[in-house]
């Protein structure tokens, strides 16, 4: 499917701030792959002629991001499975002229959960997710599929009812107040609110309750440590960070473009934490 001198490219507005040239950057020089990845930055307006004229702009694909994923999930030949149940396209590639569209981050959440806390999918495994917006589209989806059974919590109840209805007979919905008894008989965690993240308001809860044993695993990955692995890591629980969920999903769209298997490793995470962290300072 790659081809050599391949080129991808990141397709947003803006796209300046994204992190995926480094990581691609870093696997292509890695495993010694003579390709490219590039930004594109493509107003609303650009991006239709862009998308579809991907072959004839010298690319084999690439990462579709804010604002751009539902009008590249309208205008793909071709999807794969997560990305029509999440109704995003966030990663495109070109198969024998074909445009094909998928979503990593089912992909990415379910990889570094894998990857940080292994054992995590015990016999009858219950989840909780915070939130119901994007991101716990991709994590109740990548669950659900696992066979694990979903107790979403959202401010906006109505919000995690309609996850519910997407996701069906392993998903349900429930009011913040009931957050304490779901706790109690958790295995697993999962802050998908942008609570905790930097600049937004921090996530309140309060961990007594969880299940001892419970791993805990917060999607934000800016700042790495936030409150909520704090406490987690501080009642003993397991604590998975979401910069791992942002390598893992990059790797889903390398293979797709340049082939080989990008690894996420020691060293890949501590490039990207340094970047973090310098862009985080005061
Ligand atoms: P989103 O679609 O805007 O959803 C935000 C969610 O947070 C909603 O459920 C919202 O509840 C909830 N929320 C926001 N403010 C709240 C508050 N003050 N109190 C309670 N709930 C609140 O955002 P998203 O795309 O899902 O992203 C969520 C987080 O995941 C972000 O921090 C993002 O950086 C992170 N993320 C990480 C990765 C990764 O690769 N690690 C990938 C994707 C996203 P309502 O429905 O009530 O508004």
């Amino acid at each position: 499917m790659s081809s050599p001198n391949a080129r991808a490219c990141v397709m947003g507005h803006p796209v300046a701030h994204s992190r995926s040239p480094m990581i691609h950057g870093y696997w292509l020089k890695k495993l010694g792959i003579a390709g490219a990845y590039e930004l594109a930055d493509l107003t609303p307006e650009a991006f239709p002629g862009f998308l579809t004229g991907l072959a004839a702009h010298g690319y084999v694909g690439g990462n579709i991001t804010v604002p751009h994923k539902e009008v590249a999930f309208k205008l793909v030949q071709r999807m794969d499975e997560a990305a029509r149940a999440i109704g995003a396209v966030n990663t495109v590639w070109l198969e024998n002229g074909v445009l094909n569209g998928g979503n990593s981050d089912t992909h990415g959440f379910i990889s570094n959960l894998d990857d940080r806390a292994p054992g995590w999918n015990v016999p009858g495994c219950r989840a909780v997710v915070l939130g119901a917006g994007g991101a716990a589209r991709s994590a109740v989806y990548a669950l659900a599929s696992r066979g694990v059974e979903v107790a979403i919590v959202n401010r906006t109840h109505g919000r995690a009812q309609e996850l519910v209805r997407q996701f069906g007979a392993r998903a349900s919905a429930h009011e913040t107040a009931g957050l304490p008894r779901l706790l109690a008989s958790a295995d697993l965690l999962v802050n998908c609110t942008s609570c905790g993240m930097t600049g937004k308001p921090p996530l309140e809860i309060d961990l007594a309750p969880l299940k001892a044993g419970a791993v805990v695993y917060d999607v934000i990955y800016v700042p790495l440590e936030t409150g909520l692995l704090e406490q987690a890591r501080r009642r003993g629980h397991r604590a998975v960070d979401g910069l791992g969920m942002l390598l893992q999903q990059a790797g889903f769209g390398f293979r797709k473009w340049f082939g080989g298997d990008p690894k996420v490793t020691p060293e890949l995470r501590a490039l990207v934490e340094a970047d973090i962290r310098a862009k985080t300072a005061k």
